[in-house]
């Protein structure tokens, strides 16, 4: 059993989706805290056992407010777990609570490792990034899609894998295809790809294309889509991108 600190926060990547999925360390301090604070889909998948605790939730965009209440709570000495789903470092809620955090003297903050998306995905599809890769978000909440549209061009231009966080929402349908079209610029149209719905959710699927194909494809918020490097390649139905042992990359 975990002894948890004192006056600290544990911030906690809870993994893709089920509790199976998560480090024994993130089960264990969950098991242990009594409050857990996270967007209202994060505290859903919880355990009936979990959800026995007492549970704080804030609506999508209010997540400045959601750090300040796990604050507040840790400040009346409640043991507090705020939950981000994959890893909280990662496109996650770690670096709001350390920038929130600096207006609570007193309260320390520990982040607890998870499997990201590009994790779990890739190894549903095989092992699309077991090389030089980028992870991209094609989110434009928070970054202006010229920064992003420069970004997915240097990883064409690099020639990594690529994963691709946030490839679509209900106001940016069309944000996979424009990424594809500034891809097939620079990378060839039969690159291998492949993307992941869904990862250790009901409804998981996995599905294969061609970088051509992929423009086409619809995918939802709950997708992580992945791009091969040149090297890239289906092998016994399985996307992979070598790392040069059998000497056809050297
Ligand atoms: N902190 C999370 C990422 C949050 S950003 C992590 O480390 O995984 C949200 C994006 O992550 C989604 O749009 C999707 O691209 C990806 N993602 C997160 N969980 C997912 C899941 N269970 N299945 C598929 N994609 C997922």
């Amino acid at each position: 059993m975990k002894k948890l600190k004192e006056n600290t926060i544990y911030v906690i990547g809870m993994g893709p989706g089920s509790e199976d999925a998560m480090t024994i360390e993130a089960s264990e301090i969950l098991k242990e805290c009594d409050i857990i604070v996270g967007y209202t889909v994060y505290l859903d998948l919880l355990s009936d056992e979990l959800k026995k605790k007492e549970l704080i939730s804030t609506p999508m965009r209010q997540e400045e407010e959601r750090c300040r209440i796990a604050f507040e709570e840790a400040k009346k000495g409640k043991k507090v777990a705020f939950i981000s789903s994959g890893d909280a470092g990662i496109y996650g809620m770690a670096s709001l609570m350390y920038e929130t955090g600096v207006d609570y003297e007193g309260t320390d903050i520990e982040v607890i490792p998870g499997v990201t998306a590009a994790s779990s995905g890739a190894a549903l599809l095989g092992a699309p990034i077991n090389h030089d890769f980028c992870v991209i978000s094609l989110s434009d909440l928070l970054t202006p899609w010229e920064k992003i549209e420069k970004r997915l061009k240097a990883a064409a231009e690099g020639d990594f894998a690529i994963a691709l966080y946030n490839p679509s929402s209900h106001k940016r349908k069309d944000y996979l295809k424009k990424a594809c079209g500034i891809l097939l610029s620079i990378k060839d149209k039969e690159t291998c790809c492949g993307y992941v719905k869904n990862i250790g959710r009901e409804g998981s699927s996995v599905k294969y294309c061609t970088l051509e194909e992929l423009k086409d494809e619809e995918v939802d918020m709950f997708t992580t889509v992945f791009i091969g490097n040149s090297q890239s390649r289906m092998v016994d139905g399985k996307l992979i991108t070598p790392r040069g042992y059998t000497g056809e990359n050297r």
